[in-house]
């Protein structure tokens, strides 16, 4: 049922006559509209924490330009006694919403589903909301705004990071609530849908196929992988127990695949830096657009075109950056956006040691060595800062570029730079470890950072992390007194004019 505006109102009407509903262990209330995060004051919601997502898709035709159906069951706990919760969407619907198996209702106010069952959620309690008859249409990519629920010439995909997951399916679309996925694609034959996780079934029936994945570890709704249209899925032999596929546009397949090659040595390779790799699968998926971006979806990295024809060395460094991501962002989430430093310094660290190792710093960041690209970001690192604002405190999040800026990337890996200088190589090296295996499927702060670093070294390094990453001037790098930052230094030549 849909309602209409004059429901709506005598839907609050209701609720307000109705309330406060007195509950054994409290008043309850409705859960708000945000969970709090300081960049994005809507996403997210308050009063209820996910366990899991159950997400049914339906792609009517072959078409990538197609409405998208769906229904999804959250199974969820209630935080506080709730009258009323909120989910966040942006798509078309919903047709029925039924929480605990009993119709509720509903209204649209923005990108946020207001949901009122019939009876309060006691807190501490599971309840389960299935919202039936969604749609959502995917736009055309633009690379100005390189995220979202995308067409490309051979299907849709999803780019979530970091506020666009909820275009496609309501959701609670913040990092800080995770939760285990099962995602259905139903799609024509001659079709694949794909999405983060492990096959866990398949079938065909008149000119259907019905796929099933399953990610059992907490994942955020921003890094959900699903892919439908004429792609396939080229499965690589293991790694240390991990599986490895790539999922490609299918006319592109022959020249595609050889670009994924190395994924298989960077599971090993950073497997040894930093412990096992959080997840069941790995791999790399295509899209044939030009957005210039790459993006960590959980399990199955997505790379467009344009990256994937970079020269080879600088190619492989930014497919180690969205390796990496799969402990520094995925497996451990940032807490809230305004420490995505903790997500894109480490990428950007490591992506790095792989330029590094494969002896490819100057061609991928025009400085010889990795040192002289800290000293060159050292030098435009204050005017980033009164650009952009602190490592850990970006001033805004109003474009995509705002929160995904120079600092947050270049200026985190400077900080990580900083930290090991001050420290030194082996407490640094621990800590690096220590952090994905003591946070594993959490999400975790900066502020859980610095208390870890201080940990790891024996000393409190509180005074020192703050000064870097909370800092509106440039800290002097321990090790390097004559490193300086340059008024005049307004750009620097930086693997990341791209999103990745
Ligand atoms: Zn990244």
């Amino acid at each position: 049922m849909r309602i209409t505006p004059m429901r709506h109102l005598l839907v609050i009407g209701l609720v307000v006559a109705a309330a406060p509903l007195v509950a054994g262990a409290g008043t309850a209330g409705p859960g708000s509209a945000g969970i709090g995060d300081r960049l994005f004051p809507l996403l997210g919601n308050g009063g209820y924490d996910v366990g899991a997502y159950d997400l049914r898709l339906t792609y009517p035709e072959k078409d990538p330009a197609q409405t998208v159906r769906g229904d999804v069951s959250i199974t969820a706990t209630a935080t506080q006694q709730l009258s009323q919760f909120n989910l966040d969407f942006a798509g078309g619907g919903p047709s029925r919403v039924d929480v605990n198996g009993k119709s509720a209702t509903f209204v649209r106010d923005g990108d946020e589903l207001v949901v009122t069952p019939q009876s309060y959620l006691r807190k501490g309690r599971a309840f389960t909301v299935t919202v039936h008859g969604f749609t959502a249409v995917p736009e055309d990519p633009d690379p100005n705004a390189p995220d979202g629920f995308t067409t490309t010439p051979d299907g849709t995909a999803l780019l979530g990071q970091p506020a666009a997951a909820h275009r496609l399916f309501p959701s609670n679309d913040h990092p800080s609530d995770k939760a285990a996925y099962t995602i259905t694609t139903n799609v024509p034959q001659g079709w694949t849908g794909t999405a983060s996780g492990v096959l866990a079934s398949t079938r065909s029936a008149d000119g259907r196929v019905v796929s099933t994945y399953r990610h059992p570890q907490p994942m955020a709704s921003e890094l959900l992988q699903v892919v439908a249209g004429d792609f396939v899925v080229h499965e690589r032999a293991p790694v240390g127990g991990v599986r490895v596929r790539d999922v490609v546009p299918r006319r592109l397949a022959t020249e595609a695949l050889p670009r994924f090659d190395v994924e298989r040595e960077q599971i090993s390779w950073l497997t040894g830096q930093v412990g096992p790799y959080p997840f069941d699968v790995y791999g790399s998926l295509l899209i044939d657009v030009e957005l210039g971006a790459a993006l960590e979806t959980q399990t199955l990295s997505v790379y467009d075109s344009s990256i994937v024809a970079l020269p080879r060395p600088v190619l492989e460094s930014i497919e180690a950056h969205e390796l990496a991501h799969h402990w520094f962002g995925n497996s451990v989430a940032p807490a809230e956006w305004s420490d995505v430093w903790l997500n894109e310094g480490h990428a950007t660290w490591y992506e790095l040691l792989w330029a590094e190792k494969i002896g490819a710093v100057e061609e991928h960041t025009g400085s010889p060595t990795r040192e002289e690209f800290f000293k060159r970001v050292y030098a435009v690192s204050d005017t980033w800062r009164a650009q952009f604002g602190p490592v850990a405190r970006p001033t805004s999040a109003a474009q995509l570029f705002d929160l995904f800026n120079s600092n947050v990337y270049y200026g985190g890996a400077l900080a990580l730079y900083a930290l090991e200088q001050e420290i030194g190589t082996p407490a640094f090296q621990r800590l690096e470890r220590a952090w994905p295996s003591v946070n594993r499927g959490r999400s975790a702060s900066t502020d859980d950072f610095i208390t870890l670093a201080s940990q790891v070294a024996g000393r409190d390094l509180k005074p020192f992390l703050t000064a870097w990453l909370y800092g509106t001037t440039t800290p002097p790098m321990p090790g390097h007194p004559d490193w300086t930052t340059s008024p005049s230094a307004r750009s620097l030549h930086v693997p990341g004019s791209l999103r990745h």
